[in-house]
């Protein structure tokens, strides 16, 4: 292993740039060429990559977003882009790709191994939805950055004696709505792993809230579950509390990583390029309970995520 090149690819997270920095340097650091890809599998397609330097990942461990872009390649799923990404490694004399993003990107890390280029993903969504490790970078920033969303919203809703319907982004998973619901004291959290009826398990938790004198109200719903507006009118019909409805989108991708997912990254980083130094390929890095560990991508990608009942049942029981 002489050179590699790093990536990022789908969603972008906060924590991106913390990875690629530690991919860059770690390899700096230990005699390899790095080559940074711009735009995902794209850059490999079009051969737009360029050389880094220790300098090239200087001041960005603390910013969103990504430096090399980010992309979804509908080209990189053909035959043919594939070998298009695969000619411009064997061109740029890369042995090595490092894959930072989700798990549609570690699908594409995936046909890289099979075609004879070392590939290590680096699980980065703020969705939190990758089965194998404890937290995915930019996780924690996005349910840090929805926290302090609603804590402003609330002000002004609490003045107002509303109630707040409050849709936070997880299209498959609960994570970020379970736990900011909690953080937030939301008296309902709606979820799409777990079933519910909305008149038992919001309106009547509504009702009874306000019969002990509770008088503003958080109900959180996760994106895959959607509907923030009908429930909303919903509720608003069948209790009388003024109800608005919120949808944070993609303000909670952004914004500076938390102190959590810069180190995440950087672990995660340094021990990409250490696989790869190990000659090991078509593996996630990740950190279970608090061990760094890596996992073949097909095994990675069987595994399935569970949400933590105990804690969606804890989370209504305090607060009502
Ligand atoms: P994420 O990595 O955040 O899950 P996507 O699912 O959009 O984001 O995947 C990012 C890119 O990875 C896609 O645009 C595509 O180029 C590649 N990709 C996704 N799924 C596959 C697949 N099944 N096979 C090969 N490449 C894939």
């Amino acid at each position: 292993m002489k050179k590699i090149a790093v990536l990022t690819s789908g969603g972008d997270a906060p924590g991106m740039n913390a990875a690629v920095r530690a991919v860059v340097r770690t390899a700096l650091y230990n005699g390899l060429e790095v080559m940074g890809v711009y735009r995902g599998y794209n850059g490999l397609i079009n051969g737009d990559l360029e050389p880094m330097t220790l300098r090239s990942v200087s001041e960005i461990i603390h910013r969103g977003g990504t430096m090399l872009h980010t992309a979804r390649s509908p080209e990189f799923r053909t035959e043919e882009g594939i070998m298009k990404a695969v000619e411009t490694c064997r061109k740029n004399d890369i042995d090595g790709v490092v894959v930072i993003g989700g798990d549609g990107s570690f699908r594409g890390a995936q046909d890289l191994s099979r075609h004879g280029i070392s590939c290590i993903g680096i699980p980065c969504t703020i969705d939190n939805d990758i089965a194998c490790c404890d937290r995915t970078i930019g996780y924690d920033t996005a349910m840090n950055t929805a926290m302090e969303l609603v804590d402003k919203l609330r002000d002004t809703a609490q003045s107002h004696d509303r109630c707040s319907v409050i849709e936070v982004m997880g299209r498959r998973a609960g994570y970020i709505a379970l736990n900011v619901g909690i953080a937030v004291g939301a008296i309902s959290i709606l979820v799409p792993e777990i079933p519910y009826d909305v008149e038992k398990d919001v309106i009547d938790r509504i009702l009874a809230a306000a019969q002990t004198g509770k008088q503003h109200f958080i109900v959180m719903v996760a994106e895959g579950v959607g509907g923030s507006t009908e429930l909303a009118h919903h509720i608003e019909k069948q209790t009388g509390f003024e109800t608005r409805a919120t949808i944070f989108g993609h303000v909670q991708r952004g914004g500076r990583p938390t102190l959590c997912d810069r180190v995440l990254a950087s672990r995660l980083g340094d021990e990409a390029v250490q696989l790869l130094l190990a000659g090991k390929s078509n593996r996630v890095v990740t950190v279970r309970n608090d061990q760094i560990t890596d996992y073949d991508i097909e095994e990675a990608l069987a595994m399935k995520k569970t949400l933590d009942t105990n804690l969606y049942r804890m989370a209504h029981e305090i607060s009502l």
